[in-house]
């Protein structure tokens, strides 16, 4: 199926058409390593992982970056503060972002380049803007005239009336009323600064800067799609366009803009500057566990603002248990454990199923991401499936092959959720909740009796959220097993 996908470029959807199907170049601006990244981060990080996910399953090859930011501001500030060098500050967050990754089961990239690593390259875009004439020097550091690049506000569509030409910004963020000339090269203002003598003087580079020259780095060209959260479109992004752009005239730097809204507490965006953020670990500490967490965060649509709270985490769980009962009630039906292939070829599995109902199921599932990544609709889709996988269980309508191209629907669908278990985890019942489901299962079947169907079903249900699978046998028994 082909993608479509909102290019912030153009303000449309437009058709993904990249250059090479078996080299689609992708980048990401990844953490700051100065601290532990916060759930609002963490969102931008998972996004890309749904954005790689929906890419594999429909065939691309796929070639990935995603950055980490090891010298700015910030990271210059916190190694003058605590009197530590930039990689004794950047080391241990660095290793925490990796095993945030994999905690949430964040499919590992192609490339993680790191702006200290990238330095040469840093100073060849700097040469070529100069050869450009885009560059001048003021107080022994380089700045980007933005005035003199014909395209400067394309990107984030900035009024670019009030730009000041000649008046300089230094600092690695800043606002949108604030147009002005952006550092490229900051020279080395004190000994404990970090610095790097090259030939351009002794300094460091700016953060835009450093994004671009990766980017070149890593592909030796420009991208199909870059992403990042939305805070990044202006500045940086517009920065990164210029620069990148300015040194290659005659090559595309972008071709897709990818942008993921903010997660917000209580309606403001989660930032560790506000102080309203929290850490994987603050939520893993609580109690939660990481499956709800990554469920939450993708499970509404990138361009869509989402606001956290505990709250959702709890509908997360039930919503994520509902799913799960249904896979292990077909499970359960296979009645052996299905050991999940380590790599399962998602294009295989499509071919093998034959009945249309699951045919049409996973069309419509695709056709939901396939559309600017909109999983809501493809999870929608999905529920109504649910539905009908489990009123066909209760009438006994699934057959022969049906059971396992039903797993093999589930396996399509957490191709890109990553987040169902293929496994029987069998638990043991205390004998005060066996008594409890007896009573119930009693209930129903007296209900059922006097054909008050409503509370029969309601029974079932209440017993299908807590892992409890009923079988009514032709003799008229109702069996019960935990599937969960
Ligand atoms: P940083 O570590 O601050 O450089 O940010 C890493 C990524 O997280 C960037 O793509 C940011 O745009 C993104 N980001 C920061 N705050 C939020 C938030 N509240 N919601 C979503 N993405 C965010
Ligand atoms: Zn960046």
């Amino acid at each position: 199926m082909s993608f479509q996908f909102y290019n912030s470029k153009s303000g449309k959807k437009e058709p993904f058409l990249p250059k090479d199907p078996n080299r689609v170049k992708i980048y990401s601006c990844g953490p700051t390593v100065y601290n532990f990244a916060h759930l609002g981060n963490i969102r931008s990080f998972l996004f890309v992982d749904i954005l790689r996910r929906a890419l594999l399953s429909e065939g691309y090859v796929l070639d990935q970056s995603m950055n980490i930011t090891d010298i700015d501001d910030k990271i210059i500030n916190a190694s003058i503060e605590k009197k530590l060098s930039v990689e004794e500050i950047t080391a241990p967050w660095t290793k925490s972002f990796f095993e945030d990754l994999e905690s949430l089961n964040i499919q590992k990239l192609e490339h993680y380049p790191k702006a200290t690593e990238s330095i040469e390259d840093m100073v060849d875009l700097v040469h070529r803007l100069q050869n450009n004439g885009l560059v001048y020097e003021k107080d022994g550091s380089l700045y980007y005239s933005i005035q003199k690049f014909k395209g400067y506000g394309e990107l984030s569509k900035i009024d670019v009336a009030g730009m000041k030409s000649g008046v300089r910004n230094d600092a690695d963020e800043y606002e949108k009323d604030d147009v002005r000339d952006f550092v490229l090269w900051k020279n080395q203002k004190s000994d404990g600064e970090k610095s790097w003598d090259t030939d351009l003087g002794k300094g460091r580079p700016g953060w835009h800067l450093e994004c671009s020259a990766m980017i070149r780095k890593v592909y030796g060209s420009g991208v199909d799609i870059h992403t990042g959260g939305i805070d990044l479109l202006f500045p940086h992004h517009e920065n990164e366009h210029a620069q990148s752009q300015g040194a290659y005239p005659e090559e595309e730097f972008v071709t897709t803009w990818l942008h993921c809204e903010h997660l917000l507490v209580e309606g403001e965006k989660m930032s560790k500057s506000k102080g309203n953020f929290f850490t994987l670990r603050d939520i893993l500490e609580k109690g939660y566990d990481k499956k709800q967490i990554r469920y939450l965060l993708i499970s509404s649509h990138y361009r869509s603002k989402l606001n956290f709270s505990l709250a959702k985490l709890e509908e997360a769980k039930q919503t994520l248990e509902r799913i799960q009962t249904t896979l292990f009630r077909v499970l359960e039906v296979l009645d052996y454990v299905y050991e999940k292939p380590a790599a399962v070829n998602i294009q295989t599995l499509k071919t093998k199923i034959e009945n249309q109902k699951i045919v049409q199921a996973l069309n419509e599932f695709e056709t939901g991401f396939c559309d600017d990544l909109n999983l809501p609709k493809s999870l929608g889709s999905m529920f109504e499936f649910i539905k009908e996988i489990n009123q066909s269980y209760d009438k006994n309508l699934w057959t022969g092959n049906d059971h396992l191209e039903l797993v093999y629907y589930f396996l399509f669908v957490d191709s890109l959720l990553g987040v169902l278990s293929f496994e029987k985890e069998m638990q043991a019942l205390s004998s005060e909740e066996e008594n409890e489901i007896n009573r119930l299962v009693e209930e129903r079947g007296l209900a059922k009796k006097n054909k008050n169907f409503a509370r029969a079903d309601e029974i079932r249900n209440i017993l299908s959220s807590r892992g409890i699978q009923l079988l009514d046998t032709k003799e008229g028994i109702t069996q019960w097993k935990k599937v969960q």
